[in-house]
């Protein structure tokens, strides 16, 4: 008997234990939804850019759904493109999405996502130059390139000749391509390397302007995310694997850049 009663103190406090742990962890009303923060910069059209007050393109909208299907509410900070990456390193951002290239360089500072668009790199001139093709660019001081500083066009472009660029010193770096745009009209610079479809928007808001007929690089877009946070960086993959088979990840891209 006096075992019997053992054995029923010792369940008897199993179960209250088990109803404190559930009663417990029902919450009172619903939690507050975390907040993830994306970097960009929006001059970047068609992936990131403002249409008055609000942000929107290709990258503003992969984001919302990534956050959506987290459950989390998306926090948009507009900086510098070249502040991107420490600001990822340093957790001051969650993630980085920007039309942002893989490198060697950025893969030792960040983690990247996988990629969800290709970017080529290509050369805007104005229609009236006599720069024709990629052999027309010469890096012995007889022109300028306009590039966006901190981009994988600055980079490429202002690398030795030896390494497929044009030398430091025949490159003027501006704070968005549009800047760089706006220095190839007035004549500063003769060539702005910068990629395809932010090219394309350019020259189509410009008149005047043409692209040559060839890539001068072609690149993986991916979102930078701090090597530690590897737990987000699964969740960024899972969610863009989810997007890509659900084809929102190629709805999204097609309303931005409607297949001819
Ligand atoms: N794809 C280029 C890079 O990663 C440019 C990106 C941008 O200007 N937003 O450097």
């Amino acid at each position: 008997m006096k075992k019997f009663l053992k054995v029923t103190a010792i369940v008897m406090v199993f179960a209250m234990l088990a109803c404190f742990a559930a009663c417990g962890s029902a919450p009172e009303k619903e939690a507050e939804k975390e907040t993830l923060v994306m970097a960009t910069n929006a001059a970047f059209p068609p992936y990131e850019y403002k249409e008055g007050d609000e942000f929107v393109g290709i990258d503003i909208e992969i984001a919302q759904a990534i956050a959506d299907k987290l459950g989390m509410t998306l926090e948009i900070k507009d900086v510098e493109f070249g502040s991107i990456i420490g600001g990822v390193q340093t957790d001051k951002f969650d993630m980085g999405i920007a039309g942002m290239t893989v490198t060697d360089e950025r893969l030792q500072s960040v983690n990247f996502s996988t990629s969800y668009a290709t970017g080529i790199q290509v050369v805007i001139v104005a229609s009236d130059s006599n720069i024709k093709s990629l052999d027309d660019l010469k890096g012995d001081g007889s022109m300028k390139f306009g590039v966006q500083q901190d981009t994988t066009g600055d980079i490429y472009a202002s690398d030795t000749a030896e390494n497929g660029g044009y030398g430091e010193d025949n490159v003027i770096r501006y704070k968005t391509g549009a800047d760089a745009v706006q220095a190839l009209k007035t004549g500063k610079v003769q060539a702005v390397i910068i990629d395809n479809e932010p090219a394309k928007a350019f020259v189509e808001a410009n008149e005047g302007l043409e692209i040559l007929d060839a890539e001068w690089a072609r690149e993986d877009y991916a979102i930078a995310i701090a090597k530690e946070n590897t737990e987000l960086l699964e969740k960024v993959n899972n969610a863009l694997a989810e997007l890509e088979k659900e084809g929102k990840l190629a709805e999204i891209i097609d309303k931005y850049i409607p297949a001819k």
